[in-house]
């Protein structure tokens, strides 16, 4: 297919329904009058909802483990053959097909002998892999992506995505919140272990399927949850907004302005001669071997566990700062600059840097604060990255001289005052965040919340004056 900049003639309208009748196969939008094509009516939400993907681990039976891997199979070979006549379409024929058209290709495909086995799995499911493929083409045609590739076995994720016709739910009366969900071309249930519940009454809307490189099954569901803020969190006794500043760091994870330090678990590390060790193994065995295979898995698990372990942690923190502070300020850091700036030159310590940046996971860390704000009603202020939060003494607001990333403790030329170095930075982004918030609440129409996130570059658009 051709890059989307140049725009060659597409063939005349009467001409395009020809070709893909007659040359591509694709079925007629008449001969399907009697039956909805589009199966995915966009579903409104309301205006307080919010959607949120619960996770839980499945254990399949032996019978759905062969249903699921035919499915996923199926998934993979549905994406790549609409791929495939979309870019021979255009590239052929200069003819453009949509997703309602591969639609129509995959009832030809199913009907067709050789591919019988299409019908072993769920219709609405292979629909969703045309979606995916619909939504990877329209963000290369806008220029964002490169052209979708082929999904190969072993290579791509297994994953298949169940719509609301796609599978049943019912709920259990003992225990609001869990209950069967049973997938379309399966006898039984789902083996689902609830570790928590979904929120009691509501029917999931999306289920997507996955079974990941160490051979583990999840189940994402997707929910609409009605709007629940949190009350707003004051300073004790008064109106004012709870804020914190916090620091990103190695040492410590997250330095909060009180001098709380929240350490960091270094998994990656911890683990690092256990990956080392498995990596040299893996090496060793001859490709497309079982034994290749199986160490391959043993480093996916290990891997799976650490990434677990983290995210676990993390969700547990982010929740706890974001329910007790109303404003929570950071530093505009953006992760892939800091990796890219990382792998230059300086070798091995450059490299060290990475694997710690990496496991401090500071990405997911922004991720996790910035929805959490969104749902429960607070504020997360983003400070410049430019904002010398390290350098200015924060009790006279004198700018010191660089300081080498070994010093801890310094102490401020001007006035003396003695810093932590990471403390210091964090009541500095308090300070500053705050000043961003009050100017941002000055500039603020009446009648109108504080927004769930403020960048320092929004604001000094909006007021160049400050
Ligand atoms: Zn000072």
């Amino acid at each position: 297919m051709d890059a989307p900049a140049e725009k060659p003639e597409p063939v005349r309208d009467g001409e395009s329904r020809h070709v893909k009748r007659e040359i591509l196969g694709i079925a007629d939008r008449r001969k399907h009058h009697t039956r909805e094509m589009t199966p995915l009516r966009a579903h409104v939400k309301e205006p307080d909802a919010r959607h949120r993907v619960y996770r839980f681990r499945f254990y399949p039976n032996a019978e759905q483990v062969e249903q699921l891997s035919r499915t996923f199979g199926a998934c993979r070979w549905v994406f790549n053959e609409g791929l495939a006549l979309r870019s021979q379409a255009w590239e052929q024929h200069r003819v453009r097909v949509g997703f309602a058209e591969t639609c129509r290709a995959l009832t030809g495909w199913k009907r067709a002998e050789k591919t019988t086995w299409l019908k072993e799995v769920s219709s609405t499911v292979l629909q969703q892999s045309l979606r995916h493929l619909d939504q990877a083409f329209s963000r290369f045609l806008k220029g964002e992506t490169k052209l979708p590739r082929q999904k190969r076995k072993g290579r791509s994720r297994d994953t298949a995505t169940y719509v609301r016709t796609g599978f049943s739910w019912v709920e259990d009366d003992e225990r609001p919140g869990t209950g069967l969900l049973k997938l379309a071309k399966q006898t039984r249930p789902l083996a689902v272990r609830w570790s928590r519940a979904l929120p009691a009454g509501t029917a999931p809307l999306r289920l997507s399927v996955v079974r990941d490189p160490a051979g583990r099954y999840f189940v994402s569901v997707l929910v609409e949850e009605l709007g629940g803020s949190w009350p707003p969190a004051f300073v004790p006794g008064s109106q004012e907004p709870k804020a914190v500043g916090l620091d990103l760091g190695l040492v410590s994870l997250v330095t909060l302005d009180d001098g709380t330090k929240v350490g960091h678990q270094k998994l990656l590390k911890r683990h690092a001669d256990k990956l080392a060790r498995l990596q040299r193994e893996l090496h060793r065995k001859v490709k497309g071997s079982k034994n290749r295979e199986k160490a391959r898995r043993k480093i996916a698990c290990l891997y799976a566990r650490i990434r677990d372990v983290r995210k676990d942690m993390l969700d547990q923190l982010t929740t706890h700062l974001v329910r007790e502070n109303q404003v929570l300020v950071v530093e505009d850091l953006s992760v892939a600059t800091l990796m890219r700036g990382a792998s230059g030159k300086g070798g091995r310590r450059k490299t060290g840097l990475i694997t710690a940046i990496r496991d401090a996971a500071w990405g997911e860390l922004l991720r996790q604060l910035a929805y959490k704000c969104e749902w429960y009603g607070r504020t997360l202020v983003m400070v410049d990255r430019f904002f010398p939060s390290t350098r200015r003494c924060s009790a006279c607001h004198v700018k010191g001289s660089s300081l080498h990333v070994s010093v801890r403790h310094w102490s401020c030329a001007a006035c003396g005052a003695v810093h932590d170095r990471d403390v210091n930075a964090a009541v500095n982004l308090r300070d500053e965040g705050m000043r961003l918030y009050w100017l941002a609440e000055a500039s603020l129409p009446p009648d109108r919340t504080m927004p769930r996130l403020i960048r320092a570059s929004a604001v000094k658009e909006a007021m160049p004056a400050a």
